[in-house]
């Protein structure tokens, strides 16, 4: 069983890390400056409605009969998508996996080889850091938290989803959102990112600030592929997760009014 210091040692951020004014090694010390005391109020950034399903064509029924599914029908229907031709070269469709009433959203952008052998989201190497980081927020896969990702079948070769694949799977992370109704999604990197916000942006100017999605706080963050690859950006994760932690504590305990 990893230590907390096993952990942030694997997120990079040993030996300094200290949260302010407590006594446990939680967060950063001087390397991050100190964030401002986040309440309720201060919560909404952006807020980006859930869409509503249209009436009409195919497509609309289909959207429809996807906003209205309940979880026990769910991976079976992820299953049988055939939307776009990533359906034609899946082993398995990777729907997502945890806490059904989780507070924790985290959702990242399409399954890898290892997910698409296995049917679960973030198995392979990303997802080793991901469980890091889960645990050293004190979280764990499962407990209280739900993973998922913005498509449900492996892109060839891990490239980046395109928009019509996007388009077509996004109503099931929609009622996904909708089933769980979390109190904090994480966004996992540029695709979570721009398509839960609907904006073209980069992870630089969306990350350090509370979004909201059809009223849910969402925080951005790095995806662990990319955290991999680029371990001075391991810090600015953990902010943006000190950042999740604190969003989480105030949606749960909102100031008191006059
Ligand atoms: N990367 C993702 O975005 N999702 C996974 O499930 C695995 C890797």
């Amino acid at each position: 069983m990893p230590t907390r210091d096993d952990l942030l040692r694997e997120l990079g951020l040993t030996p300094t890390w200290r949260l302010r004014g407590q006594p446990g090694p939680v967060g950063p010390d001087t390397s991050t400056p100190a964030m401002p005391p986040l309440t309720a109020e201060a919560v909404p950034e952006t807020d980006v409605a859930r869409p509503v399903p249209p009436g009409g064509s195919t497509g609309d029924a289909r959207r429809i009969r996807i906003a209205e599914l309940q979880w026990g029908d769910f991976a079976a229907d992820v299953e049988a998508c055939m939307a776009c031709g990533l359906s034609q070269a899946r082993r398995h469709t990777v729907p997502g996996v945890g806490d059904t009433r989780a507070e924790w959203l985290f959702v990242g952008e399409a399954p890898g080889a290892e997910e698409d052998a296995k049917g679960e989201p973030f198995v392979g190497q990303a997802g080793r850091l991901l469980d890091n980081m889960l645990a050293a927020l004190g979280l764990a896969r499962g407990r209280n938290v739900y993973i998922a990702n913005v498509l449900k079948c492996r892109p060839p070769n891990n490239r980046t989803p395109e928009p019509r694949e996007v388009e077509a799977c996004r109503p099931y992370l929609d009622r996904q959102i909708e089933l769980i109704r979390p109190g904090l999604i994480v966004a996992l990197g540029k695709s979570a990112a721009t398509t839960l916000l609907g904006v073209d942006a980069t992870i630089a100017s969306l990350r350090g600030r509370v979004h909201r999605y059809g009223g849910v706080p969402l925080i951005v963050t790095y995806h662990p592929a990319y955290l991999l690859r680029n371990l001075t950006d391991k810090a600015k994760a953990w902010e943006d997760l000190v950042l999740a932690r604190r969003t989480v504590a105030a949606v749960a305990q909102p100031p008191a009014r006059d």
